[in-house]
């Protein structure tokens, strides 16, 4: 039996997690939650917004799957999501998105993955004002060899693993020329090791033009932390929203899994919320820790009840708008049936 550190999150993060906990319950894997705090709740309640039992249950568990947490903009204590990759090392981040039967996007031929670098670049948290007066601040954007090699290793091993065809860097290497420039220069380098994988490289501002008019050309995308985490919302959009996207936080020691949307708190509290993203990364999780025929029954039963479009939530159909709890009800009454 596989332990679990669960932690629910702020926002919507209770009713979607605990509605995606019973989804993995019926679906027959083996595996058992320990309940754990992190994000507002835990700051509310201990003072600290990521208590050392916390960090205990994942160091013991080695697999966390995670909703939502709040982060305060510009002030308040550190982002627990960045706090969390950096402690584990959790260096990848992969964001399937694919269009889907049954839901209303732009595109019907998208099946892509952005693999973006989880703990370097802009976001080290490396910041500070340059004057008294805090009228200047500095950012600093660090990108090693090290970081950047196992990141592109790990992109062209999961395209090799999941039967992708081609992986493309998106850089800033024209403009960045030391930080983008490396990490640029280390993916043409790694890339002679996967000649089975067609290579390209991408300017990331072309490859937003080119991703929102022919997204169809992407299959694996793998760039640094900031780039990935914008380009994988654009993806999102692109395939029906952000209450479809999963996301899978790799690291070598430990994993996390989670939903690429936030807390949504314009809707917290009100059972509106689709529980589907953190359903799908309990998929990913599955699969990550050897669960895959659990895996593949969840997955089948999204995909039935998403293409059905009568028990989903109004961001997929506004006319059925069922509830978060129904909308489970409807993929556990499915798993039942097969
Ligand atoms: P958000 O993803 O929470 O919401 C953006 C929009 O998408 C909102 O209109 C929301 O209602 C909608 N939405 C999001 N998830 C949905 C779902 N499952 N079903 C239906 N609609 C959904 O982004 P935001 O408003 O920019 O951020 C809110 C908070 O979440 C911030 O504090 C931010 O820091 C945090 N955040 C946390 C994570 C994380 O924990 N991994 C990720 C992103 C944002």
């Amino acid at each position: 039996m596989q332990q679990i550190t669960l932690i629910k999150g702020d926002g919507i993060g209770p009713e979607i997690m605990t509605q995606a906990v019973r989804v993995i319950e019926a679906s027959g894997a083996k595996v058992s939650f320990e309940q754990a705090e992190a994000g507002m709740a835990a700051f509310e309640k201990h003072g600290v917004p990521l208590p050392e039992a916390t960090v205990a249950s994942l160091q013991r568990t080695k697999v966390a799957f995670k909703g939502p947490l709040m982060t305060q903009v510009g002030e308040g204590f550190r982002s627990i999501n960045v706090e969390l990759r950096q402690t584990f090392d959790l260096y990848a981040n992969v964001r399937p998105a694919k269009t889907w039967a049954g839901v209303n996007s732009r595109y019907q031929d998208i099946d892509l993955v952005v693999v973006r670098e989880n703990t370097e670049g802009l976001y080290a948290g490396l910041e500070h004002y340059l004057t008294r007066e805090r009228d200047i601040a500095e950012s600093l954007a660090v990108v090693t060899r090290k970081g950047s090699e196992r990141i592109i290793r790990y992109a062209f091993e999961y395209a090799r693993d999941n039967g992708r065809r081609k992986v493309t860097v998106c850089h800033k290497a024209n403009i960045l020329k030391y930080t983008q420039g490396l990490f640029l220069k280390v993916a043409q380098e790694i890339a002679d090791g996967y000649p089975d994988i067609e290579f390209d490289n991408k300017i990331i501002d072309a490859a937003c033009m080119h991703l929102v008019m022919n997204p169809a050309q992407f299959d694996v995308i793998v760039t640094t932390n900031m780039f990935g985490d914008i380009l994988s919302d654009l993806t999102a959009g692109l395939v029906g929203g952000l209450g479809l996207i999963p996301g899978a936080n790799i690291g070598r020691e430990a994993a996390l899994f989670e939903a690429v949307h936030g807390t949504a708190p314009d809707i917290a509290g009100q059972n509106k919320a689709n529980p589907v993203a953190v359903i799908l990364a309990g998929v990913m999780m599955l699969r990550h820790i050897g669960e895959h025929s659990a895996a593949l029954r969840i997955q089948t039963a999204v995909e039935q009840v998403v293409a059905e479009g009568k028990s989903v939530t109004a961001d997929l159909n506004p006319g059925a708008g069922v509830g978060t709890d129904a909308m489970a009800d409807a993929i556990i009454a499915v798993m039942q049936t097969h």
